[in-house]
């Protein structure tokens, strides 16, 4: 009888092993396998805080592994007689299923989120010319004005026209005018401040938000703007097609929120701005007028 319950018992103890053993195996590869995310992660994200504490997490994924490994040698199969011997080897396999699966979801959450945020910036763009698109508009207005009436600051918005732009698709082709478009978008995102939104109003009509800015100020920058894109030559010149290099010219009508009265609508806001820019084309054009006096700056 003896011989046989000692049988019985080994037998167990032999079982109880085999679990711990696949529990350890398993747990190991789980841990293993999180550092695959993490890398990813790492290699993702700029250099800066967050990627240290990625590299953080996966040298203490490591310090995980070293200590599992360490524990499942100190304990061998004498010390298992019950299934209550596999507390621990239970715990560190459940302690291996979180770190795998906070690891490969946050690597899933980081790629959707990354997608997110290129859809949505792709919405909002205009491919010709790669600024905001009219859709933008709307949104980043009402923020404006929010912020102009919550914290009593200025903004002030340009709409920008190109002159005589229907000449050039006429005579060089629909083409040669999309160049010349891509190009201006480039000359005006790298004139204005970085703080400065541009946006494709309409066809080659581009409008400008400048936060925090009063329309006097506007105003001298959109003349900055105008001189540079006057002095900016968009097109090379091309022998083949009997063109010669293309410069343009543009008129802005510059206009800005007002405090007074019951408080300025973005509608009010740009159709102010689109009012100083028929000013602006009606005096001879190549010229920036303010909605505030109608005076012209050129
Ligand atoms: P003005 O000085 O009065 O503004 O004259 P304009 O010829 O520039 O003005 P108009 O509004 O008559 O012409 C705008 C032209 O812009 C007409 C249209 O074919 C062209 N246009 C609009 N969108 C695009 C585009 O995406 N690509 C090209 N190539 N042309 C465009
Ligand atoms: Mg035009
Ligand atoms: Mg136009």
């Amino acid at each position: 009888m003896c011989q046989v319950s000692k049988g019985i018992k080994r037998q167990m103890q032999n079982n109880f092993f085999g679990i711990e053993i696949g529990l350890i195996i398993v747990g190991i590869i789980l841990l293993f396998m999180s550092l695959g995310p993490v890398k990813a992660i790492i290699q993702q994200l700029p250099v800066g805080k967050v990627q240290t504490r990625w590299k953080i997490l996966s040298i203490l994924i490591f310090i995980f592994i070293a200590g599992y490994i360490r524990y499942s040698f100190l304990h061998g199969p004498v010390t298992i007689h019950s299934i209550a011997d596999l507390v621990v080897p239970w715990i560190f396999f459940g302690g291996a299923i979180f770190v795998f699966m906070v690891c490969s979801l946050s690597l899933e959450t980081a790629i959707d989120l990354r997608r997110i945020f290129l859809l949505e910036r792709e919405i909002i763009t205009d491919p010709l010319m790669g600024i905001y698109n009219r859709r933008y508009l709307d949104r980043r207005l009402t923020e404006e004005l929010q912020r102009a009436r919550r914290y009593e600051l200025p903004f002030s918005i340009f709409l920008l026209d190109i002159d005589f732009f229907k000449k050039i698709n006429d005579t060089y082709g629909h083409q040669v005018g999309d160049m010349v478009l891509k190009k201006l978008g480039t000359v005006i995102v790298d004139s204005v401040r970085e703080l400065d939104v541009v946006i494709r109003y309409g066809g080659e009509e581009i409008l400008v938000i400048l936060p925090n800015t009063t329309v006097v100020h506007a105003v001298e920058l959109a003349q900055r703007l105008r001189r540079k894109v006057e002095e900016t030559m968009l097109v090379g010149s091309d022998l083949k097609e009997n063109r010669p290099a293309i410069y343009i010219t543009v008129s802005i009508g510059v206009s800005g929120y007002q405090f007074s009265g019951d408080g300025d609508t973005a509608a009010a806001i740009v159709e102010r701005a689109d009012k100083a820019l028929y000013q602006a084309k009606s005096q001879g054009r190549n010229r920036v007028i303010s909605s505030n006096d109608h005076d012209e700056f050129s």
